[in-house]
């Protein structure tokens, strides 16, 4: 099968022909109809500092796709072949004090697919079945392949109450920009958007932010268009620039209430007799609720979201090396790699 590799420290990957996995107990194997290019994968791609201590090598990356079930191995459940699946990237241990207590998103031994276990940038992939999310029959290839970005922006945007709130975002990447539909519809009174590329910010707009500006310090401006001097009741930080975060805390009202989604490379200076005298809460998101905002998600999908706006490319697989090109520039939105045109053998019933 054709695998994307990455076989050495520095950029790039490799398309290879590699052996199709075998599925142990408890694994399936599934054959990837679509994968999202994330943010992750294009850390490993370009081979930076987070990647280079994390990843152990070889390594096949990707964790955002649908795919469909072709084998499985013992102990895995009621899934068959011809099912349209994707997998939870947060593969959790299942046995440590928070796994146990019902909240494995919360796993301190949690392993990244395609990060420290074979992803899915490959025309086959091996699962454990305890990651696979089923989909329902029929549904649409693009918007399964995005369940765990849109995941990401739901546990974002579910963390806090958002109901007549002025709600600021920084970055428009892909999670940011699904962020902006589910605050509205979580009854956001404004979403201000952050971003200092035209094209995500035109993206932004379409995805009903009420305001976007260019630059983190035009914060102030947006707030005395909205009326609210006081600052912002609720703040998402999804750029994982470190003086967003730092404009992002200085513009919150008293009581505002921040989550913290994008990495910063390097520590953020913060000042936190500010904190404590403003009264802020920083909550850090990473993730998904295991399987809480899996189900999430098919309500705001049957409520009307349509995250699947925000894919701006599809590219067959063999174009990888354009495709990631293409998702570090800002013009993009969510960039698709397509390893399979053919037809779907189930999920249609
Ligand atoms: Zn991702
Ligand atoms: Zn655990």
């Amino acid at each position: 099968m054709r695998a994307l590799v990455k076989d050495r420290a520095g950029p790039g990957l490799r398309l290879c022909e590699v052996p199709t996995p075998t599925p142990a107990a408890g694994e399936v194997l599934v054959r990837v109809l679509r994968a999202g290019v994330c943010g992750t994968d294009l850390h490993i791609y370009r081979w930076d500092a987070w990647a280079a201590r994390t990843v152990r090598l070889p390594l096949v990356p990707g964790h955002e796709f649908v795919g469909e079930v072709v084998a499985t191995a013992a102990g895995t459940g009621g899934l068959l072949a011809g099912q349209t699946v994707s997998a939870e990237g947060h593969l959790v241990c299942g046995d440590c004090r928070n796994c146990r207590a019902a909240a494995p998103h919360l796993c301190p031994r949690t392993r990244g697919l395609g990060i420290l276990r074979d992803g899915v940038f490959a025309d086959y992939a091996v699962l454990p079945a305890t990651a696979i999310w089923q989909h329902r029959p029929g549904v649409d290839l693009d918007t399964a392949a995005l369940f765990d970005p849109f995941g990401n922006a739901v546990h974002a945007a579910h963390t806090f109450p958002l109901r007549d709130k002025v709600v600021a975002i920084t970055g428009a990447g892909p999670v940011g920009l699904m962020t902006i539909p589910v605050a509205r519809h979580f009854g956001a009174r404004a979403v201000v958007v952050v971003e200092p590329s035209p094209h995500r910010r035109r993206l932004a707009e379409c995805q009903g932010a009420t305001i976007t500006c260019p630059d983190s310090a035009d914060l102030a401006g947006a707030l005395r268009d909205l009326g609210r001097c006081d600052g912002f009741d609720v703040g998402m930080e999804m750029s994982g620039h470190p003086m967003a975060l730092t404009e992002l805390l200085a513009h919150m009202s008293h009581g505002g209430r921040v989550v913290v989604l994008g990495l910063p490379d390097r520590p953020v200076p913060t000042d936190w007799a500010d904190i404590s005298l403003r009264m802020l809460t920083v909550q850090g998101v990473s993730g998904r609720r295991i399987f809480d905002t899996w189900h999430q998600v098919t309500a705001l999908l049957d409520a009307g979201i349509r995250p699947a706006a925000v894919i701006t490319h599809h590219f067959p697989a063999d174009d990888y090396a354009t495709a990631f090109e293409v998702a570090t520039s800002t013009m993009a939105g969510k960039v698709m790699l397509v390893w399979s045109t053919e037809p779907r053998t189930g999920g249609r019933t």
